[in-house]
């Protein structure tokens, strides 16, 4: 398979509504808390999708207390499904397999998760080795996306997850300590952060750029004003993070649902990849 455009295959990764039969607003579980008022039961549609498959409070989500809605992104993968996988055809359609396409969406959202990460990667300098091994990996995805929703398992997920974390692991540590490196520092092993519980912290008194969060907890702690850069942010819980005036425009490993999650400011500083969370300040 021919190398794609990294970029276009970037800007397909953000969600297309209008392309979508409204997945995520039926495929998943909702409970009742302070990000949805409602319980919901995955496969279900929920009571507030039109029949155009459009939100029918989409203006006023926060205010009706959807929160989560806000923060939700598919990465693109609710399109796709619909689109790719399904042929342009909907769980309306009584010949669909409705249970088989809501089954569907959260295994493309992690491998759309995933071709997300490898596009970061490979627009970033790195060993030519390092970036032919990634290619391979991102031609197997993209290949595996392609194929009929009875072979999209978890467990052909699994094993690209497993390929992929060593590598993105690595290639981490190469592109933080470059990055260091630039600014005359070097990593050490207070960058190593991974899966810290730092909720509610107060960490912007620390230099933390360099610093890998991944799948750490940082659940309404303060990084207020911070450079983020070379700051690896996989998997992070960053709900409510506060990022007001900080520089996230060489983070690594953000997605779009960590930005929409977190609480910035138009101070915040985002690469143009990003949309601007309309509910920041
Ligand atoms: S409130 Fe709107 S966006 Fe949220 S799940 Fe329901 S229809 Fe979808």
């Amino acid at each position: 398979m021919a190398m794609p455009d990294l970029h276009m295959l970037r800007e397909s990764l953000k969600p297309d509504c209008a392309n979508c039969f409204g997945l995520c607003c039926v495929a998943f579980h909702y409970l009742k808390s302070e990000d949805f008022p409602i319980d919901k039961p995955a496969g279900q549609p929920c009571v507030h999708l039109a029949d155009s498959y459009a939100c029918n409070i989409h203006s006023e989500l926060r205010e009706r207390g959807f929160k989560g809605c806000t923060v939700y992104d598919c990465l693109g993968a609710g399109q796709f499904v619909s689109q790719v996988t399904f042929h342009g055809r909907s769980w309306r359609e009584g010949d669909v397999d409705g249970a088989r396409m809501f089954a569907t969406v959260p295994i493309m959202s992690q491998v759309h998760e995933l071709l997300l990460y490898i596009t970061d990667i490979l627009t970033r300098e790195i060993p030519g080795h390092d970036a032919r091994l990634f290619e391979t990996l991102l031609g197997e995805l993209l290949a595996f996306r392609e194929l009929p929703p009875e072979q999209l398992t978890g467990t052909a997920l699994m094993a690209f997850r497993q390929q992929a974390r060593p590598l993105f692991v690595r290639l981490s540590q190469h592109i933080r300590a470059e990055g260091l490196k630039q600014d005359g520092q070097t990593l050490t092993s207070r960058h190593e952060q991974d899966r810290a519980d730092l909720i509610g912290r107060n960490v912007s008194q620390h230099d933390v750029r360099g610093t890998c969060y991944r799948g750490a907890l940082l659940i309404g702690a303060n990084l207020r004003g911070k450079d983020l850069s070379y700051v690896d942010f996989m998997g992070a819980d960053v709900r409510d993070l506060d990022v007001r005036g900080a520089t996230l425009t060489d983070s690594l490993f953000l997605t779009q649902m960590q930005v929409n999650a977190m609480k910035g400011d138009r101070h915040t500083r985002l690469a143009p990849v990003y949309t601007r969370p309309g509910h920041w300040l």
